[in-house]
């Protein structure tokens, strides 16, 4: 199916999927082969080799572009994968503007990786999109935004900044893990790179690693494919296998995130020993005109700080509850707990780390589809 005139929950169903040609099967089958054999040199069916083309795989990159509003898709081993895929699209001395609450191993590629190879990475806030036209030089290629960001959940207004990108002739690019496409779809507002880590909400299940790039632009997935294919980021299609089936439950599954984080964004600002709660959800969230315009939901994705703001604090309330489990990851089935400043944001300079807007007793949650009641219940019994 590729009408893209279908609804957001019939396309997650039915978005490039078709029977399977070989024997109806109605769920696309795993080709687990690495090679197909041709009629005569050059003569095949559109599949010479498993690195360049997999059926399983075009299946998923096929409903991955529908969902996203977006023309062409392709997959990779992991977010990271993806991401790597894109920066290759930059030669050295080129530059990119990067939002600054940034997941943590995409700073690390750009920061530890990319950088050696000369090419130049800004880190700024991106609250006010305005501001950051005095980053841009005759060598800025990239915008790289996150929002909602990790995990202060700012927001950040994707089509103020494509809109600025596209006056300079830049390319903007959008992390849209956190929203995913039932929720949100950069592409819509002007933004030329949709970048996911299927890892989370796409595959939902924590079952998977995997990473999905989607654009527009035909001369753009022409580049990006090259590179997929001389790299070799590839996933394996018993992956592509799993993110495709976690699609076909992604609405039911956000619908429930969205309701779950509500309550508990609310529970949280309501307990007296919970100084703030970070939910792009509130009203006065600072840029929550920007949420109502480019998101269709508040997703589950919470933190909040203590009162009694230290590492302690933060550590007694993680040994505590017994269905929020203490992981790194998230978008997934069942909840999860972590404390940035210990964790993910570990080896940052605790100053720094403060400066930046993240406390020492800071705890993220990642909302699961579990009974809310139960998921209050937890949080009061740890938080005491
Ligand atoms: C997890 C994550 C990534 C990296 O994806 P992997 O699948 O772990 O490689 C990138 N961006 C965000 C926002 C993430 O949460």
């Amino acid at each position: 199916m590729n009408n893209n005139s279908y609804k957001a929950a019939t396309k997650l169903i039915h978005a490039g999927v078709e029977p399977d040609p070989s024997t109806g099967a109605i769920m696309t089958p795993i080709y687990q082969t690495s090679t197909y054999v041709q009629e005569a040199p050059g003569v095949h069916k559109g599949y010479e080799y498993a690195r360049t083309q997999n059926p399983t795989r075009t299946a998923l990159q096929q409903a991955m572009a529908a969902i996203e509003n977006g023309k062409h898709a392709l997959s990779f081993g992991s977010g990271l994968a993806a991401t790597d895929a894109i920066i290759r699209l930059l030669v050295p001395g080129d530059e990119v503007i990067v939002s600054n609450d940034l997941y943590g191993g995409t700073y690390r590629i750009f920061t530890k990786v990319f950088a050696v190879y000369g090419i130049k990475f800004h880190f700024v806030p991106m609250d006010d999109a305005a501001s950051i036209e005095q980053y841009i030089n005759a060598n800025t290629k990239m915008i790289w935004v996150e929002t909602p960001t990790n995990p202060l959940l700012n927001i950040i207004d994707i089509e103020a900044v494509s809109a600025i990108a596209k006056k300079h002739g830049i390319k903007t690019v959008v992390d849209n893990t956190f929203a995913s496409p039932y929720l949100q779809n950069p592409l819509d507002w002007g933004a030329d790179i949709v970048v996911h880590s299927a890892t989370k909400y796409l595959g939902g299940h924590s079952d998977v690693v995997h990473g999905v790039v989607v654009v527009n632009e035909d001369a753009l997935e022409e580049k990006l494919r090259f590179i997929q294919n001389s790299c070799g980021a590839v996933p394996g299609p018993h992956d592509c296998w799993l993110v495709l089936r976690g699609i076909k439950t992604l609405h039911v599954r956000m619908d429930r995130h969205c309701e779950n984080g509500e309550k508990i964004a609310k529970y949280l600002r309501s307990h007296p020993k919970v100084d703030r709660v970070l939910w792009v959800g509130f009203e006065d969230h600072p840029n929550h005109a920007i949420v109502k315009k480019q998101m269709r939901g508040f997703g589950g994705m919470i933190s909040f700080v203590l009162k009694e703001d230290n590492m302690e604090a933060a550590t007694n309330v993680l040994k505590n509850t017994k269905l929020f489990a203490l992981a790194e990851s998230l978008g997934g089935v069942e909840s999860l707990i972590g404390h940035p400043a210990s964790m993910t944001h570990g080896s940052i300079p605790r100053e720094e780390r403060i400066k930046n807007g993240l406390p020492d007793s800071l705890i993220r949650l990642s909302v699961g589809i579990e009974d809310a009641d139960d998921l209050i219940e937890d949080l009061k019994q740890a938080i005491g």
